[in-house]
């Protein structure tokens, strides 16, 4: 059975990855010629819009997933069926994680808690904005943000020229700025027959708008549950199939939506080695009807990103219990490089390897 993703991807490596021992073959389709993921399947070699590729793609698929929310949705999932595939998780939610504007409606409606926010396409939206929800706040651009990119944060009206400058060319989102205690993420799995899978809670901590360090299972049991309440909900109003991640701050107990990622997602990684089944394998099982496996933690995990530089592998497989994943991409600052996990039987001996690990590949990040 052979799967089709749309991204070749660090994310669309680690699927690939995940599916070969479950006997499944993989074929992906991505603009970069040296793309991750193309280094361990097949890769056509386009652009996501190359009608003429995707039609192969479907061609030679069961299913036809993707590994990045920013892939053009429109037209997708016909160009798919024509040619005998299916697309997951489902369209309309790619096409809603694809707007934050969009995303926010559908937290409304679901009645998941989320910022204050305000659409914003003119310089008098933005002050109107600032006025009603107050400052600080922080605008985003509605589509194409990731990893902080497109967002500048608000605190005075020099800020405001500043950030309408930088992004006022886009249809933007203001929001307020939330002094929260902590980031978490909750993500999960269901399948096309409706089967459920929710792992335990990942704690988060970003930096520059980049995820640096995720610790799991982290937080109450109350946290756990309000969030993978929300996260069924979501799942249930998309009859959606594959794995879905959101993102909440924490305030004074209070689990406040941020966004949500229709795919696998960098705060899942530990659980390649920390939970029975891996993310990537679940999102596979998902979508193609197979049962999900058993999401438990086997331990105390944490993911810390490598981020702009490679350290030498010995340097970081010197401490014990390291698992590395070099995504093989070339260095640039900025750029995610690969990731490194350990599980410990305590959290507070995660804790002492995770800060070890941070003092070699993250110096400035701290464990709060
Ligand atoms: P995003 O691209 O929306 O996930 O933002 C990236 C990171 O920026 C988040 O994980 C937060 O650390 C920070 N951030 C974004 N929006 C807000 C906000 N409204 N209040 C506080 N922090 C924010």
């Amino acid at each position: 059975m052979t799967v089709g993703i749309v991204g070749a991807g660090q994310l669309g490596r680690m699927l690939a990855l995940a599916g070969y021992p479950l006997g499944l073959d993989f074929v992906c389709l991505d603009p970069a010629a040296d793309a991750p993921a193309g280094r361990v399947a097949p890769l056509l070699h386009g652009a996501f819009t190359d009608r003429r590729l995707l039609a192969r793609l479907a061609r030679r698929c069961e299913v036809v997933t993707f590994d990045w929310e920013n892939v053009p949705a429109a037209g997708l999932e016909a160009m798919v069926r024509a040619h005998g595939a299916r697309i997951a998780p489902p369209i309309a939610a790619l096409a809603t994680g694809q707007d934050r504007v969009a995303e926010k409606r559908l937290f409304e409606k679901l009645a998941i808690p989320t910022t204050r926010w305000q659409a914003v396409s003119t310089r008098r939206q933005l002050e109107r904005a600032m006025r009603t929800i107050g400052l600080p706040g922080v605008l985003k651009t509605r589509q194409l943000g990731y990893d902080g990119k497109g967002q500048a944060r608000i605190s005075s009206a020099a800020d405001a020229e500043r950030a309408w400058r930088a992004l006022g060319a886009a249809p933007l989102l203001y929001e307020e700025w939330v002094p929260f205690d902590c980031e978490v993420s909750i993500i999960g799995a269901r399948s096309v027959r409706g089967e459920l899978a929710v792992y335990p809670l990942c704690g988060n901590v970003h930096g520059a708008g980049m995820l640096r360090l995720t610790r799991a299972p982290f937080g109450p049991p109350r946290w756990q549950r309000r969030a993978a309440r929300y996260l069924t909900r979501v799942l249930g109003h998309f009859r959606y199939s594959g794995i879905l991640t959101i993102e909440f701050f924490v305030r004074q107990g209070r689990l406040i939506a941020n966004e949500m990622a229709p795919r696998v997602h960098n705060s899942g990684h530990w659980t390649i080695e920390g939970a029975a089944t891996s993310q990537f394998e679940n999102h596979l099982r998902a979508i193609l009807g197979l049962p999900l496996g058993n999401t438990r933690a086997l331990g105390h995990s944490a993911m810390i990103n490598i981020i702009g530089h490679m350290p030498p592998r010995a340097a970081v497989l010197a401490v014990v219990g390291a698992h590395l994943h070099d995504y093989g991409k070339r260095a640039r600052p900025g750029r995610k490089l690969g990731h490194v996990t350990i599980v410990e039987p305590t959290a507070r001996a995660r804790d002492a390897s995770a800060r070890a690990l941070l003092g070699k590949l993250a110096a400035g990040v701290r464990i709060p």
